[in-house]
């Protein structure tokens, strides 16, 4: 997809999965792509992949859960390439599997400070350094499970379902400035966050999940980074304040 040169794109969670098929993605639309990630070596391979792309990078180590740090990532983002007109706020978490009645308080919060604070510090901070830019938009990464139920994962689901209804309200604050906000609800995606909770290929959990799609399979990070990336193309002018599944006919069901 042409038509993003000379704009600049900020990525959380940029390092692996659907946050670095997204910087990919906006690579070959013509914008410059800022990385952030916790995962310094997963960042730089990022970048790499961008400029065999024939983009430009620059990573920028940051926390989404850290406000400063997430102000940082911004501020150096605009110094690089001076501007700032997307914002993909995709870095999360799945956090334990407990019931609600069991979850950890802790690791209630550790789940909220990057899915759902780290979406509002991309929010916070990017959106003024979007406006001093002329506009853009924002495009912030959900789940299915921010849109339907799922057993032992609380504060996932409630997480997810947070960034859907901050999506509509700043979406409906920022349509006459030039701001287009969406939030997007992938089914389950072949990623290494996956890989993390044990759902391999192969796997029986694997056959079960894929099994949950209409298409009975999982889906591909290139595959919801193709919506990203048009979420934030001129095509997609009437489109804000939605919250968008990508998702193999999961929650259709
Ligand atoms: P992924 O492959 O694990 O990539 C996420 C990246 O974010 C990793 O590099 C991770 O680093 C990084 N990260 C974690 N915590 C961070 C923090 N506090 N600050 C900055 N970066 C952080 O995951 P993915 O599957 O691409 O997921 C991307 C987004 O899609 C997430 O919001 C996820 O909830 C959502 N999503 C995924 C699926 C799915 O099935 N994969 C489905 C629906 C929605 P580490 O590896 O070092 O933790």
């Amino acid at each position: 997809m042409a038509g993003f040169k000379g704009m600049v794109a900020l990525i959380t969670g940029g390092g692996s999965g659907i946050g670095r098929e997204t910087a990919i993605g906006f690579a070959r639309g013509g914008a410059s792509v800022v990385v952030c990630d916790v995962d310094e070596a997963g960042g730089a391979q990022t970048v790499t992949l961008v400029e065999e792309a024939g983009g430009a990078a620059l990573f920028v180590r940051t926390d989404v859960g850290e406000a400063d740090q997430v102000e940082a990532a911004v501020t150096a983002g605009v110094q690089a390439f001076g501007s700032l007109n997307f914002v993909v706020n995709n870095a999360g978490i799945g956090g334990e599997s407990a019931l609600t009645g069991a979850y950890s308080v802790e690791g209630w919060h550790t789940v909220m400070g990057v899915n759902l604070h780290g979406v509002f510090y991309g929010m916070r901070y990017g959106i003024p350094a979007i406006l001093a830019s002329g506009g853009g938009a924002i495009v912030n990464i959900s789940s299915i499970l921010g849109l339907v139920g799922w057993a032992a994962a609380p504060a996932y689901v409630a997480s997810k379902h947070a960034v859907a209804g901050l999506t509509k309200a700043a979406a409906i604050e920022y349509a006459q400035q030039g701001i287009r906000v969406n939030s997007v609800h992938p089914g389950f995606i072949d990623t290494p966050l996956l890989e993390k909770a044990g759902i391999t290929p192969g796997s029986d959990g694997y056959a079960f999940i894929a099994g949950k799609h209409a298409l009975n399979r999982l889906g591909t990070p290139q595959e919801v980074a193709n919506l990203v990336v048009w979420l934030c193309s001129d095509e997609a002018s009437f489109v804000t304040g939605s919250n968008m599944t990508v998702d193999g006919g999961y929650t259709c069901q």
